[in-house]
């Protein structure tokens, strides 16, 4: 069954490509008309700000470039070459009309400095997303501002310390978040730079919020509780509704990590789960990929009670039904992005939102979560895998399957298998997390992969099952079929060691001829 074999070039950089007086495009000369108007624009510069010299750019054909590219991205993985079940990330496929939408000259070609009125229909498409998102989620109230997730959540968690400030009059006494220990990093993290102490709340034996661990940390320091439903594991909190009373009653506000909406949109939401804050992440389950370090827009949105301490500008529409900015907002907590977001993430979330509709949206959710149970299903069936906590709980958007049983009979651990699935031409699952889970895989199939798709996946880790008993050393020396085998986790991850830019690169070899 194996087929897959990536690419290898031995790719040079660009730079290292250049040839002296090589252009991509040759112009014809201008005429001296068009000549007079650039030389009276030049002269309307500042001279400090024309630059001395060009830029030190290689200089390379245009069919240099494409081919360059397209090599590197033959030894890349990608949603568009195979599956992509990257846990709590939603590497769905993202239908290119929405690519299309994006890239209207209308849109593209904005400037954020333009003069509201030649912009308005950018502002509708803004303010209607809003809305939009705000069904979704059950709030009243989003801003499209933050970048990506976690801005998103430290954007949410200001809100609710400047609510505990200007309304509870007890910021200073409500210093605690609670925040449960299966929860992603960046939860804890956004916390901890809006001023809080994070207090960490324990799982229950079946992987979920501890009632009893939960009524004995809320109380009167507690200024919120931020939580992911369904949950890290791929469950859904099914105490919710008393999980809300708890933290309400003492006096503190609930976060949802919407991150993944993929599980429940166009089925339930969080305003109907009691929650008071949300973030969203447009680039997971609307349109854009996560992953990868592109532009992301990380949407927040509030019950009515907090609206006001929202990010701004805001977008009003005015009785005579055009849009604006409103900036004369006293109690909000101010600017978190330069201009009004990433605005071309928005385009994309508001392309694909329209061409679903409501009942498209839904049957994403519900395709999501069927994805995912038939992968626990099967996969937890073989050999040294298994489905830990909740066992007879339906999963949603994910799974996170263990695979203990496989490193105790074999040796082989969860990253071996995650670097043996690139072999089969699948991109490796999450692992080692939700930390609760010993030799975690977190596996999230999206809605876009087929049943044929997600039958690949489970044979090719039935083989690897197999293989880890009869070559154990085939796994473990594996990846064997891409550009590059088993990189050192350590080095490929530190800045120390990585050449990032060419000036860096020259800098070291110029310090290794010395
Ligand atoms: C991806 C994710 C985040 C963070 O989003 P970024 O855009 O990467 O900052 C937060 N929480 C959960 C559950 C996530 O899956």
């Amino acid at each position: 069954m194996n087929r897959y074999r990536q690419a290898k070039w031995n790719e040079p950089l660009l730079f290292e490509m250049s040839v002296k007086g090589r252009v991509s495009h040759k112009f014809p000369e201008v005429d001296k008309d068009i000549r007079r108007v650039a030389e009276s624009i030049e002269s309307m510069i500042h001279p400090e700000m024309i630059r001395a010299q060009p830029p030190s750019l290689p200089e390379v054909s245009e069919l240099q470039i494409v081919r360059h590219f397209t090599r590197l991205s033959q030894m890349n993985f990608s949603v568009s070459s195979g599956t992509y079940p990257l846990g709590s990330c939603t590497m769905k496929y993202n239908p290119v009309i929405n690519d299309l939408a994006a890239n209207t000259s209308g849109f593209s070609w904005l400037h954020p400095l333009q003069d509201v009125s030649t912009c308005q229909g950018a502002l509708e498409l803004m303010w209607e997303l809003e809305r939009w998102l705000a069904e979704i989620t059950g709030m009243d109230a989003v801003t499209l501002q933050p970048a990506a997730g976690a801005q998103g959540e430290y954007t949410g968690v200001m809100v609710i310390r400047e609510y505990h400030k200007c309304v509870t009059n007890e910021c200073e006494q409500r210093n605690e978040m609670l925040i449960p220990d299966a929860a992603h990093g960046t939860n804890p993290a956004s916390a901890a730079m809006a001023g809080y102490k994070v207090v960490v709340l324990p799982s229950s034996a079946d992987g979920l919020v501890d009632l009893d661990a939960l009524r004995a940390a809320a109380g009167p320091r507690t200024a919120g509780l931020m939580l992911t439903n369904p949950n890290t594991i791929g469950v859904f909190e099914k105490d919710i509704e008393e999980i809300a009373e708890i933290v309400h009653d003492a006096g503190g506000l609930l976060y949802y990590d919407g991150a993944n909406l993929n599980a429940i949109m166009g089925i339930t939401c969080p305003g109907d789960m009691g929650f008071d804050v949300v973030h969203m992440n447009l680039h997971k389950s609307f349109s854009t990929p996560h992953g990868g370090g592109g532009p992301g827009a990380g949407a927040v949105g509030v019950k009515k009670s907090l609206e006001e301490f929202l990010p701004k500008p805001r977008i009003v529409r005015k009785d005579d039904g055009s849009f604006d900015f409103e900036d004369n907002l006293p109690r909000s907590i101010g600017r978190v992005h330069g201009f009004y977001g990433n605005f071309g993430i928005l385009v994309r979330a508001y392309s694909y939102i329209y061409s679903l509709g409501k009942q498209g949206i839904r049957a994403v959710a519900e395709n999501a979560v069927l994805n995912a149970n038939y992968v626990a299903h099967h996969v937890s069936r073989i050999p040294g895998f298994t489905l830990p906590y909740s066992k007879d709980a339906p999963r949603m958007h994910e799974c996170v399957i263990s695979a203990e049983e496989l490193k105790e009979e074999t040796g082989v651990t969860a990253m071996d298998v995650a670097k043996r699935l690139l072999d089969f031409g699948v991109h490796a699952p999450t692992v080692y997390f939700p930390l609760i889970v010993p030799e975690a895989l977190m596996i999230e199939p999206t809605e876009t992969e087929s049943k044929q798709d997600l039958d690949l996946f489970i044979s090719a880790l039935n083989q690897i099952s197999r293989e880890s008993n009869e070559t154990p050393e085939k796994v473990k020396g594996a990846p064997h079929m891409t550009a590059v085998s088993r990189l050192d986790e350590y080095r490929a991850a530190h800045p120390k060691t990585l050449t990032l830019s060419w000036r860096m690169f020259q800098k070291q070899n110029r310090d290794k001829v010395d």
